[in-house]
């Protein structure tokens, strides 16, 4: 297998640079740089200045730019590094290929457009309190009464549930049959009377995650995906592409480089930490697994361009195993580089009487954050553990 670029490879990342420095918004791209927070309405603004050539990731009759798998490897690579990828929630990567996959006409005509327009913000509704791992056991159901479904139930640890305009769930729509059997795909607008958002405050002290409670919500029929009682086929495509896109090369890269540039500036004693040989060696200790997992994804792209769409590719699972422990790894770099400071709250520097510049940089607040919510990388999407079960099972046939 040949992992060189070639020619037009090279020649499409010169073409996507010039996109991004024509396209993109200059104040968007500097706070984004700085790690400061976008408004929704930013993000929007964000997400249709790189959507301009079509939705990246899409083929071209629902709106994409139709490129290949590597094309929008590359996309997504170089709008990390510029710095200026954004996402409007979950309806690119998610809810938007079950639709145009598995979805009817009308959905596709109805829902496909409002993504490819940054209208609509999604949120993933899949795990409950007593349904995570064994995400097959979720309870909240869906009752049929004449034209619509009437829902019930709970969803937790559910991604930007408080920004979003419409959450996709899965639903138990039989509960007489076998667990996986008896679960169903429905697009529910969360403005509907009934359902409630609460949002949950993590370690990193943010609020990115909410519970949504479903107390007697009515959805039309007509918001079912595919088939009544298939869900779990098109939730199983769906963690599979989740997770081939959680190898998180991209950023895993942006932090290192980030981390190299803030260790120029920061010195320990006289000696830059950057020069220091023991900084040195996690670097390259880091860039090491930073190639080969880049290297795996490159593979992983190569057969994925041989399989049909809609196949559940194993190797996605290798991908967020590994892409999770990389992303961990590169946040523990930038707190190595700011090292005892990471508490950057000085109460002195606050009363004003403080004659001399901050001691620490702008920066040194952001750090903490970033590493403390990377922990979660190796939990959402499927925790290492559910994935190293699914490697043994489905790669080594164990
Ligand atoms: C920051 C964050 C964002 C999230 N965003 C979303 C979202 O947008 N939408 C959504 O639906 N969900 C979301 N989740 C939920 C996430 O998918 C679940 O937390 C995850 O699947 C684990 O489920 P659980 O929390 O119920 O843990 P459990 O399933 O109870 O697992 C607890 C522990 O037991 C281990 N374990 C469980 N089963 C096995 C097994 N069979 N073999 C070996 N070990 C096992 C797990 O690895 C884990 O260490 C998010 C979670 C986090 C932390």
């Amino acid at each position: 297998m040949d992992l060189l670029f070639t020619e037009g490879d090279l020649t499409f990342r010169e073409e996507v640079r010039r996109f991004l420095n024509d396209n993109t918004i200059p104040d968007i791209r500097r706070k984004l740089a700085e790690g400061l927070k976008l408004s929704k309405d930013e993000v929007a603004a964000g997400t249709r200045s790189l959507y301009k050539k079509g939705v990246p990731t899409w083929p071209q009759e629902y709106g994409g730019t139709g490129w290949t798998l590597l094309q929008q490897y590359i996309f997504e690579e170089e709008a990390r590094a510029f710095p200026a990828l954004v996402k409007f929630g979950m309806g690119e990567d998610l809810v938007g290929p079950v639709i145009y996959t598995f979805g009817d006409l009308a959905q596709k005509r109805y829902y496909l457009p409002r993504i490819a327009n940054a209208t609509d913000w999604w949120c993933q509704g899949f795990s409950e309190p007593e349904a995570g791992s064994d995400l097959a056991s979720l309870k909240t159901r869906a009752a049929q009464h004449g034209d619509h479904y009437v829902v019930d139930g709970q969803k937790i640890w559910i991604s930007s549930a408080h920004y979003a305009d419409w959450i996709f769930c899965l639903v138990r729509t039989n509960p007489d049959v076998k667990k996986h059997q008896g679960i169903s795909f429905l697009l529910i607008d969360i403005k509907s009377p009934g359902v409630t958002v609460r949002p949950i405050q993590l370690i990193n002290g943010g609020y990115e995650v909410s519970e949504v409670f479903f107390d007697d919500v009515r959805v039309p029929l007509a918001n079912l995906v595919g088939e009544k009682n298939k869900g779990w086929m098109y939730a199983k495509y769906l963690l599979s592409k989740e997770r081939f896109d959680d190898a998180g090369v991209g950023l895993s890269k942006e932090r290192m480089l980030r981390a190299l540039e803030l260790a120029a500036q920061t010195y320990v004693g006289d000696e830059r930490l950057i020069d220091q040989s023991s900084f040195r060696e996690k670097v390259a200790e880091l860039e090491v697994q930073l190639k080969a997992l880049e290297i795996t994804q490159l593979r992983a792209i190569a057969n994925a361009s041989k399989q049909q769409q809609g196949v559940q590719d194993p190797a996605s699972s290798i991908l967020k195993l590994r892409g999770s422990e990389v992303e961990q790894a590169a946040a523990e770099l930038l707190m190595a580089v700011i090292g005892p400071n990471t508490l950057p709250y000085i109460p002195d520097e606050e009363l004003g009487s403080w004659n001399e510049p901050s001691i620490l940089p702008r920066w040194a607040a952001k750090i903490a954050p970033i590493y403390f919510y990377s922990r979660a990388a190796s939990i959402y999407s499927g925790s290492s553990e559910i994935q190293k079960n699914i490697i043994a099972k489905a790669i080594l046939g164990l």
